[in-house]
């Protein structure tokens, strides 16, 4: 069987250059110009690999929304505000939330709409999901205007490239993906890790074991710095929710998903979604490092019923038809509910030092020396 293009590039790469490292692997697959996962697939939905929650349910981008309102009241409510989404997807939370903020007075007036995505297909889809709205498409933080922003990103850190680092005889080695010539397909081997990875393995994760693994996103790490410092310099506030871990750890979270169901994250390149859990704990203390306030982890299911999901839902009924409502409440509890998304999923927000409060955290937890 020949592989398919991607395989087959990516093998001529491994002959060229040697193992590639989980996040030179999962840049490719996921990114590659033509043959890419977010560059060829419409991988959200029921009809797609997985669904998200704004595609879930509309109130959480309605509640976000709102969040960024009240934060932009807050500030003194300034005259332009850059309202940024990193990895807006389909555009669905962008569009939810700017329902909802047409109720505060003055706000649609002052945002102005940057979104942060690699894709080229996905941008062509927000842009369609958002008619009538100008929009400023951005590779990276590095090219937001210089003005006061509320950014916000739902599932953007976990799609970011991670290095596993993995401890073999006493060392840390870098695990990496190889060609298998007899079996004609990737496989898992290690490689030399550089002492610049090796040094970020925090002390409280424990000490290592024969086998344990350490991800380190180098990419997911300065993009928050670049957040951090775009926000200490100009003002504003950043909210960002994932799946992932509270506490710097151990193991292997590495995934592929493919229709709804796990893969092998080496089958097929550019077929499944890869991600892997965010290290909360590395973003937090990046945030506090350039000396913004950070705040969380809190529970997505904590973070959502205080902003008031149930009130929501329940205003929301009063208009809706029997299935609609029955529909609303579904999606609102697989949002919240601890078995469902309510648990994993977790929030944080970085913070300008004038700001020392946001709304649905309590105090920050890294305060930035003001
Ligand atoms: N926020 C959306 C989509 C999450 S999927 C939702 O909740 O439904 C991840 C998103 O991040 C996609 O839009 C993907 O194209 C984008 N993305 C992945 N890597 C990126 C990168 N390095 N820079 C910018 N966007 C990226």
């Amino acid at each position: 069987m020949t592989p398919a293009p991607l395989s087959q590039y990516l093998r001529d790469l491994i002959a060229a250059e040697g193992p590639l490292s989980v996040a030179r692997y999962m840049q490719e697959a996921l990114l590659h110009p033509a043959h890419g996962y977010y560059t060829r697939r419409e991988p959200f939905g029921t009809d797609g690999d997985f669904i998200t929650a704004p595609e879930i349910c509309q109130v959480f981008g309605e509640l976000i929304g709102l969040w960024s309102a009240a934060v932009w009241q807050q500030m003194g409510s300034p005259s332009r505000i850059a309202l940024v989404e990193f990895g807006p997807g389909r555009g669905t939370l962008m569009a939810d939330a700017l329902r909802a903020v047409r109720i505060v007075p003055g706000f649609t007036d002052a945002a102005e709409l940057h979104l942060v995505e690699a894709s080229p297909r996905l941008r062509e889809v927000q842009r369609a999901a958002l008619p009538d709205i100008d929009v400023t498409w951005h590779d990276s933080p590095a090219s937001l205007p210089p003005c006061p922003a509320l950014m916000i990103g739902n599932e953007f850190f976990d799609a970011l490239p991670i290095h596993q680092l993995v401890f073999l005889s006493g060392t840390w080695r870098e695990r990496s993906i190889g060609w298998d010539r007899s079996e004609d397909r990737l496989a898992w081997t290690q490689k030399r890790a550089g002492p610049e990875l090796v040094e970020l393995v925090p002390e409280t994760a424990g000490p290592p074991e024969e086998g344990d693994i350490f991800e380190i996103s180098t990419v997911a790490r300065t993009s928050m710095a670049e957040i951090a410092r775009h926000i200490r310099r100009h003002g504003g506030a950043g909210l960002f929710i994932d799946y992932g871990h509270g506490r710097s750890a151990f193991g292997d979270t590495f995934q592929a998903v493919q229709c709804h169901k796990p893969a092998d994250p080496l089958a097929a390149p550019g077929s499944a979604d890869l991600t892997a859990h965010v290290d909360f704990d590395a973003l937090l203390s990046g945030i506090g490092a350039e000396g913004c306030n950070a705040f969380g982890t809190v529970t997505q299911g904590a973070f959502l019923s205080a902003l008031g999901i149930e009130h929501r839902v329940e205003q929301l009924q009063r208009n809706a038809t029997a299935t609609q409502a029955a529909s609303l409440r579904s999606g609102a509890r697989r949002l919240i509910e601890p078995a469902e998304m309510g648990t994993l999923f977790k929030v944080i927000a970085v913070a300008a030092p004038g700001i020392p409060e946001l709304p649905g955290f309590g105090p920050p937890r890294d305060r930035a020396r003001a």
